[in-house]
C-alpha cells in the first residue's frame, strides 16, 4: 500500500539518530579530511546592527558583560574592540538568550604565536555550553572538528574561509535551541547555521550536546534563555561588533 510504504519511509528518515554523521569519526580524528579552503571577501568596516538587535559590545564598553560567576568582564577595552587578557578567564553576557542571530566580528593576534589549538584560540558558546570554535585556521593545520568555524568535537566546517591573522573576522550564527520534556530528556535537539566570512560553513547541522575536549557529553536540560559566552582560551583574540537578535519560538 502507498500510505504504509509512505509511512516505512517517513519512520526510516526520523530513526536517523541526530549527530549520526558526527558518530562516524572519533572526537578531534585526524583522519577527518581538511575542510577545502576558500579565500573569502576581503575585510570590511563593520556592518551597522539590525535596528532591533541587542547590541552586546560597540565600542561603548563591557557594560553588557561579566565574569561567570558576576562581577565585571577582565578583559581589555577599547573605543575599537575588547582583547581577552590571558588566564583573565571566559566572560558571558549578562542578558540570557535563546534560539537567536548572533553576528560576531573577531581578530586572531598577529604576529601569529604557536601552532594548531595554541593558535588564536577563543570560541563562541551559544547557551553558553555549544561552542562555535575560534581559532587562527590561516596555514594552521589542526584536527577538523577543531578548526575556526567548527562545531567543536562536532562538525568540521564545510570549508576553510579564513582571513589571515591581525584581519577581522565575521561569524554570522543562526541557532535553534535545545528543547527538553518534563523529565528533562531532549526533544528537539540545537541546530546551528554558520556563516564564516559570508561563507556558508554549517549548514543547519544537529548538534550531539554540549562541547567538551576530547569528549562528546550528553544533553543536560537546562534554562530557555542563557547567556552568550567568550572563551579566554590564553590568547589575545579581539572582538567588536556583537549583536543579537532573539529569534521567534515557533513550537518546533
Ligand atoms: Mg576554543
Amino acid at each position: 500500500m502507498l500510505g504504509g510504504s509512505l509511512a516505512v519511509v517517513a519512520a526510516t528518515v526520523s530513526a536517523v539518530p541526530a549527530g549520526a554523521q558526527v558518530a562516524k569519526w572519533p572526537v578531534h580524528s585526524l583522519e577527518r579530511p581538511a575542510p577545502p579552503v576558500v579565500q573569502p571577501a576581503p575585510a570590511d568596516r563593520p556592518a551597522e546592527p539590525p535596528a532591533d538587535a541587542v547590541v552586546l559590545f560597540g565600542g561603548n564598553g563591557l557594560g553588557e558583560w561579566a565574569r561567570p560567576g558576576g562581577g565585571a568582564a577582565p578583559w581589555r577595552d577599547t573605543a575599537e574592540f575588547m582583547e581577552v587578557v590571558p588566564g583573565s578567564g571566559s566572560i558571558v553576557s549578562r542578558r540570557a538568550f535563546g534560539s537567536s542571530q548572533v553576528h560576531v566580528e573577531w581578530m586572531a593576534p598577529l604576529p601569529a604565536e604557536g601552532e594548531g589549538q595554541d593558535r588564536g584560540n577563543s570560541g563562541v558558546f551559544l547557551m553558553n555550553r555549544y561552542e562555535i570554535q575560534v581559532l587562527d585556521s590561516w596555514q594552521n593545520p589542526t584536527y577538523a572538528d577543531g578548526q575556526a568555524g567548527a562545531v567543536y568535537g562536532q562538525y568540521p566546517p564545510l570549508v576553510n574561509a579564513s582571513r589571515a591573522p591581525g584581519e577581522w573576522q565575521s561569524y554570522d550564527i543562526i541557532f535553534h535551541r535545545p528543547r527538553f520534556d518534563e523529565s528533562g530528556a531532549v526533544e528537539t535537539p540545537a541546530r546551528i547555521t554558520l556563516f564564516h566570512n559570508g561563507v556558508l560553513v554549517q549548514d543547519n547541522v544537529t548538534l550531539t550536546g554540549p562541547v567538551g575536549h576530547g569528549a562528546r557529553p550528553p544533553y543536560e536540560a537546562h534554562a530557555d534563555r542563557l547567556p552568550l559566552g567568550l572563551q579566554d582560551h590564553g590568547r589575545k583574540v579581539r572582538f567588536r561588533n556583537v549583536w543579537v537578535r532573539e529569534l521567534p519560538e515557533r513550537g518546533e
